[in-house]
């Protein structure tokens, strides 16, 4: 439990419309308080705060971030822990969006803030938020140091191999049109975390991650450094997601517009929020897709194998890029809570000695070795701790690492 001068740092993960939030210990992970204040600028807004005491939510007008940033405090006031009483020693804040402007954890400072706003064309949907929740927490917070970690960072070490596309030099240059990579947090986290698992120096380990929720990527990670990623200038390419498709042929807008008069806004739309498994079987939930793949329904059975064919096309191009393979990390929703996803995928990698645990895996439940023991590479699931790995971030670069 939290006691006076134990030091924390409060994580803010601030969209358009919701504020997540979470109270942490940065040396050990611990979590005194999490919480939500969500539907902001919407009719009915809900707060809900969760600590020691219990779970407290209640529904409430929160017509702007200001708003919810006083419900956030206030909620720390009435259930606990009292800010007064912690040692804060920083507001992480999670950006979507660093460019090739920043590829560490920043002190936010007016600079920071206007180069956060000029990246908005590069991630429309969620900078903006970012953004506002840092406006606020400097308000509400002025004597804490806010920090932003970007999810974009941890990439900032691909090779130029790896994040250059090959278009006009005019796009690249003056459009900064490259892989990008998104998810560096929980990349980071993951890679670094099985190094700890296999017990050897994080530079000597070659891992890729498989971070598979409602948005997915894929990370080759060698020796800690980010050397391939399946997202690219925006979170839309690579593995099939919820409600993104992946990767797609360049060649499909420029045919839609011709057989359909799709406009750039309707295909955007189309690809970032009705495709992915939403696009193949109506529900973006993968719970639904593997209910109904026992069930026998064919649209199920596509989508749950067209997500593993992507998988499997960006496993083997990975070990390619990585030239050795230590680990595969499984981390996320599907990722850590899907057995039939992970057999799936380990399965029809036996031609190169990786062997299944099936036991374990059926069985995993938190960090979890699921190889087995002659197994060529190590698989491990590794549940991913964002809001940790930008508290420590956030805490080490204000000097209380
Ligand atoms: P987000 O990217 O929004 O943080 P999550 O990491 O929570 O998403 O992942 C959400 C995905 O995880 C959904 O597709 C959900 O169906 C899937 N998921 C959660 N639990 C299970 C489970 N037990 N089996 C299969 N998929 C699961």
């Amino acid at each position: 439990m939290t006691s006076s001068g134990t030091r924390r740092v409060l994580v803010i993960n601030a969209g358009s419309s919701s504020l997540k939030y979470q109270l942490v210990d940065p040396g050990t992970g611990a979590s005194d308080a999490t919480g939500l204040v969500e539907r902001i600028g919407l009719p009915a807004g809900r707060v809900r705060h969760t600590c020691a005491s219990g779970t407290h939510a209640h529904e409430t007008t929160v017509p702007d971030h200001v708003r919810a940033m006083e419900l956030l405090r206030t909620a720390f006031a009435e259930h606990g822990p009292d800010l007064a009483q912690v040692d804060l020693v920083a507001v992480g804040h999670r950006v979507v969006h660093g460019g090739a402007d920043f590829s560490a954890p920043t002190v936010v400072t007016g600079a920071v803030v206007d180069t956060i706003r000029r990246l908005f064309p590069l991630a429309p949907l969620h900078n903006p938020g970012n953004l506002q929740g840092i406006e606020v927490a400097q308000r509400v917070f002025p004597d804490v140091p806010q920090v932003a970690v970007f999810d974009t960072a941890f990439h900032q070490t691909l090779p130029p191999a790896a994040s250059t596309y090959a278009v006009p030099r005019a796009w690249r240059e003056q459009y900064r049109v490259r892989r990008y990579g998104f998810h560096g947090t929980s990349h980071a986290y993951v890679s670094r975390r099985v190094a700890d698992l296999l017990g050897r120096p994080l530079t000597d380990v070659a891992t890729i991650v498989l971070h598979l929720g409602n948005g997915a990527s894929a990370t080759a990670v060698d020796g800690g450094r980010s050397v391939d990623t399946s997202m690219g200038l925006t979170p839309l390419e690579g593995l099939v997601m919820g409600t993104r498709p992946g990767d797609v042929d360049p060649g499909l807008p420029r045919h839609l517009a011709e057989v359909a008069g799709l406009s750039v806004e309707d295909y955007d739309r189309a690809l970032s929020t009705e495709s992915g498994l939403l696009g193949l079987t109506g529900s973006a939930d993968m719970r639904d897709v593997e209910q109904r793949v026992q069930d026998g329904d064919p649209d199920a059975r596509l989508a749950f194998d067209v997500v593993v064919h992507r998988l499997l096309h960006y496993v083997g191009a990975y070990a390619a890029v990585l030239g050795r393979l230590d680990a595969i990390a499984f981390t996320a929703g599907i990722g850590e809570h899907s057995p039939l996803v992970r057999a799936a995928v380990v399965d029809r990698l036996s031609g190169f000695g990786v062997r299944l645990d099936e036991a374990a895996n059926e069985a995993a439940h938190g960090e979890a070795l699921i190889s087995s023991p002659d197994s060529s590479v190590a698989v491990w699931v590794v549940p991913t701790n964002e809001e940790w790995e930008i508290a420590r971030q956030a805490a080490e670069l204000v000097g209380e690492g």
